[in-house]
C-alpha cells in the first residue's frame, strides 16, 4: 500500500511553560528562593512538612502572576483557592503539590508573535495558573544513587497553557521566546532555560488535513533549550505522521527529549484513571483580588515590549525592524530610549546600538547592563559623526574601543588625542585634491573618457594623504569637481 504523503496531515501544539518567580522567598514559607544554594540548605520545617506546619501565602508571587496575565489581557479571578493534589514522589515531602490547577488565577487571553513572514499571530491562552515547585532528584551516574535536594521545592511557579492552536515549532519557539522576553520585561522570572527557571513541556498531535477533530496528544518533556522545543516538535510531528501513515495508532503518553541523541522516549502512558483527589487546601485561606490591588499592580508595571516598539517607531520614527531588535530586553530599550533623547539623528543612534555596541556585547558575552559606556557619551562620540568632525570609521573603529576601556574619557578629547578630528577648511583639502588629481593623469582621461566609478579611487587616495581627517561629503565635491574642469 502507499503512504500517503506527508502533507495530507497537519500538526497542533499546545504548550505549557513553567516559570519560576523571582520572588526573595518561597510561595508558602520564608526559605530563600536563591538559586544554587548549598543543597538543602533553605529548607524549613514549612518546606520539610513537619508535621503541624502551615503554609502561609507569598503576596508577591501572586502579584507577579497577575501582572503575567494583566499582560497577556486575561481576565483576572478575583476569588482564588488552592488545591492539594496528593501523589508521592520522593521530592515532595507533603506528599502533594499546593496548585491553583482547576482555577487559575488569569483566564485566557493571549499572547502576539510576529513570524519571520512579518505576519503577527495571536496564540491564545488557556490559564496561568499558580504552584509549587518540587525538589530535585539528582541520580548519580555510575551508581545507583539518587540525592535530593529539597531547596527547589515550594519555589513559587506560574504555569502559562496555550490553547492547541500553534501550528509548527517555527511558532512554538518564537511563543516561548516572546513568553521569555515578557517575563524579563516584568521582572518575574530571569528566563534562565539552563537553570531550570524557565521550563515548556510540547503537546503534538496530528490530525487529517480537513478533519474536525484534533488528533492523540503526546506530551514531550525535558527540553532545556528553545533550540530543542522546536528539535523535539519537529521529531515529534514526523514520528507521528510516520506511525499514521504506516496505519499504526499514536499512543497517548508521556515522552522524555534526549538531546544527545536528537531522539524521545516513553516516560509513561497517559494514566486517564490518574486520580490526584484535589481538594481545597484547609490551611489556606482564599485570596480576594480587591479592585485597589489590581490597580495598584497595574500601575506598578514597567512599559511591556510591544509598547517599548510602539513607540520606538511612532515616536522616535524607527522602523519596524530596528525597534524589534532595540526592545529585545527592558535593559536594551532603556539605554536606546535614554541615547535617542540626546541625539540629533534617530537612525544613525539605532545604527550604532544594532552596529558597535550589539557586536561588542556578543564577542565579549556581556548584556548592556553591563555595558561600560554610559548612553551620555556615546551620543556625544554619535554628534562628532553627526557633525562631520570624525567620520563614521574612525569614530566606531578607533574612538569607540578607546572610550569602553577608559570610563572617564570623553568622545571630543579622545578624537583630538588621537588625532582623528577631520579638518573642513577649504584650504586643506582643496590641496590634498589637486595633488591627488595631478598625481594620476591618466586615471584623470579614463574617468574623462566615462569611467565615472574612479571617483571612489580619488576619494581613498585623498582620504589617505590626509589620513582620514578629510570630510568626505566636501572632499567627494571638490573631487569632483576638479576631473569636471579640463
Ligand atoms: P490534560 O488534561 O491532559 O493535561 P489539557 O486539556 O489540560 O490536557 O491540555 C494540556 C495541554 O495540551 C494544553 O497546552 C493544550 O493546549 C494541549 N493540548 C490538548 N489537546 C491537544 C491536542 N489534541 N493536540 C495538541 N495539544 C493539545
Ligand atoms: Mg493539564
Amino acid at each position: 500500500m502507499k503512504s500517503p504523503p506527508k502533507t495530507a496531515y497537519i500538526p497542533v501544539i499546545g504548550l505549557e511553560v513553567h516559570a519560576q518567580l523571582s520572588t526573595r522567598s518561597k510561595i508558602y514559607a520564608a526559605d530563600s528562593n536563591a538559586y544554587g544554594s548549598e543543597p538543602n540548605t533553605d529548607i524549613s520545617a514549612i518546606t520539610l512538612a513537619h508535621p503541624g506546619t502551615l503554609p502561609k501565602m507569598n503576596r508577591k508571587a501572586l502579584e507577579f502572576a497577575i501582572a503575567m496575565g494583566l499582560a497577556c489581557g486575561s481576565e483576572i479571578s478575583r476569588y482564588n483557592i488552592f488545591c492539594r493534589k496528593n501523589y508521592f514522589y520522593p521530592d515532595l515531602p507533603k506528599g502533594f503539590q499546593l496548585t491553583q490547577d482547576k482555577t487559575p488565577i488569569c483566564i485566557g487571553g493571549a499572547v502576539r508573535i510576529r513570524t519571520k513572514d512579518g505576519i503577527s499571530r495571536e496564540i491564545v491562552l488557556n490559564r496561568i495558573h499558580i504552584e509549587e515547585d518540587a525538589g530535585k532528584s539528582l541520580h548519580q551516574s555510575g551508581t545507583n544513587d539518587t540525592h535530593i535536594d529539597l531547596n527547589r521545592a515550594g519555589v513559587p511557579l506560574i504555569e502559562i497553557v496555550t490553547e492547541p492552536v500553534i501550528p509548527n515549532s517555527e511558532e512554538a519557539s518564537l511563543f516561548l521566546t516572546e513568553v521569555r522576553r515578557l517575563l524579563r520585561y516584568l521582572g518575574i522570572c530571569d528566563g534562565n532555560m539552563e537553570e531550570g527557571s524557565l521550563r515548556c513541556d510540547a503537546n503534538v498531535s496530528v490530525m487529517p488535513a480537513g478533519s474536525a477533530q484534533l488528533g492523540q496528544k503526546v506530551e514531550i518533556k525535558n527540553m532545556n533549550s528553545i533550540r530543542n522545543l522546536r528539535k523535539a516538535i519537529d521529531h515529534e510531528i514526523e514520528r507521528q505522521i510516520d506511525l499514521l501513515s504506516r496505519g499504526k495508532a499514536v499512543a497517548g503518553e508521556t515522552r522524555t527529549w534526549q538531546a544527545d541523541s536528537g531522539n524521545s522516549a516513553s516516560m509513561r502512558e497517559k494514566e486517564d484513571m490518574n486520580d490526584y483527589r484535589y481538594f481545597p487546601e484547609p490551611d489556606l485561606s482564599p485570596v480576594m483580588v480587591s479592585d485597589g490591588w489590581l490597580e495598584s499592580i497595574r500601575r506598578s508595571m514597567p512599559m511591556l515590549p510591544w509598547e517599548r516598539e510602539e513607540r520606538f517607531q511612532s515616536e522616535y520614527g524607527l522602523s519596524a525592524y530596528d525597534a524589534q531588535v532595540l526592545s529585545e530586553s527592558r535593559e536594551m530599550a532603556e539605554y536606546t530610549e535614554e541615547l535617542l533623547l540626546c541625539v540629533s539623528n534617530r537612525k544613525a543612534a539605532a545604527n550604532w546600538i544594532i552596529g558597535p555596541v550589539k557586536g561588542w556585547l556578543n564577542e565579549s558575552q556581556m548584556d548592556i547592563a553591563a555595558f561600560p559606556l554610559d548612553s551620555g557619551r556615546l551620543a556625544g562620540l554619535i554628534e562628532l559623526v553627526e557633525s562631520g568632525r570624525v567620520s563614521y570609521t574612525a569614530a566606531a573603529q578607533k574612538i569607540f574601543p578607546v572610550l569602553l576601556e577608559k570610563s572617564e574619557s570623553n568622545p571630543l578629547e579622545m578624537a583630538t588625542e588621537l588625532n582623528l578630528l577631520q579638518r573642513d577648511d577649504a584650504g586643506f583639502l582643496d590641496k590634498a585634491v589637486e595633488e591627488v588629481v595631478a598625481r594620476f593623469p591618466d586615471k584623470v582621461m579614463e574617468y574623462r573618457k566615462g569611467k565615472k566609478g574612479l571617483v571612489g579611487f580619488f576619494m581613498g587616495e585623498v582620504m589617505r594623504s590626509t589620513e582620514g581627517r578629510a570630510d568626505p561629503k566636501q572632499a567627494q565635491k571638490l573631487i569632483a569637481e576638479a576631473l569636471e574642469k579640463s
